[in-house]
């Protein structure tokens, strides 16, 4: 992994609401620990994003939100602005993601721009990309990958990589229980650190963190993790449960 610290991400889609999401952050914060060589970040609904912020301000967790718009304000009804992130208390916002490509039919231009919003306002952004069951048994994972990447990081500079963190997902792997095998996330991991090589400099490649996702579980997190391109996990259901989120902080 080199010098690239490692992030652990907790993504709670659409669940918890003020009361158990404070609880959740809460227990998390307790058994998160205080590691030097990993951080640890959750996406929170807007809804209860200032409250787990409020309730995390003593620890070093990262909040994020679980997508962003461009603009700073206006008339985008249903939409969530870099700005009132920051105001809310994130630091951070998950951008991409399978299941807003997939229901919602956000394409990669429009996830660029979202991408291209969240850095003008200082947000690390993870923007995830991945492959559907398709895609990936009829021989197109890299294609789709190296086009996700392409249009999702589009006009970005080589200085702007500093605030991004990829996220692979494959999107048969994400709340199915079907983990990538570790060798298959590797090979996916690789092809994507040599990809941003090519999109950007060789730097860039070396020092992006590249997370795994789907079906991350206390059983599997510590064989994804001793991968030489798997820099973190972005984590769905097992973020739910601080025990299994708080053993995936702690894997060896
Ligand atoms: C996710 O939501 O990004 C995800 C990977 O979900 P799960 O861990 O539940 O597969």
């Amino acid at each position: 992994m080199g010098t690239r610290k490692a992030l652990i991400a907790g993504n709670w889609k659409m669940y918890t609401t003020v009361v158990d999401g404070c609880r959740l952050a809460l227990d998390v914060a307790k058994t998160a620990g205080n590691f030097t060589d990993r951080e640890v970040l959750i996406a929170p609904p807007f809804t209860i994003l200032s409250e787990v912020a409020h309730v995390l301000a003593g620890s070093d967790i990262i909040v994020a939100s679980q997508n962003v718009c461009w603009a700073e304000k206006g008339a985008f009804t249903g939409e969530i602005s870099p700005v009132m992130v920051r105001a809310a208390g994130g630091s951070a916002a998950i951008v991409g993601h399978s299941e807003r490509r997939q229901i919602f039919g956000e394409t990669d231009e429009l996830i660029n721009r979202r991408v291209q919003g969240a850095l003008a306002f200082g947000l690390l952004t993870i923007l995830c990309i991945g492959e559907t069951l398709d895609e990936r048994e009829s021989g197109k994972t890299f294609e789709v990958l190296a086009a996700q990447l392409k249009k999702g990081l589009a006009s970005l500079a080589v200085a702007d990589m500093a605030k991004v963190v990829i996220a692979y997902e494959p999107v048969w792997a994400i709340g199915t229980g079907k983990t990538a095998s570790k060798e298959q996330a590797q090979e996916a991991h690789a092809f994507i650190r040599e990809t941003l090589g090519k999109i950007f400099e060789k730097t860039v490649a070396e020092q992006t963190r590249i997370l795994y996702g789907g079906s991350v579980k206390p059983t599997n997190i510590d064989e994804l993790m001793a991968q030489n391109d798997i820099d973190g996990a972005l984590v769905g259901g097992a973020a739910l449960d601080a025990e299994s989120f708080g053993r995936i902080i702690h894997y060896q």
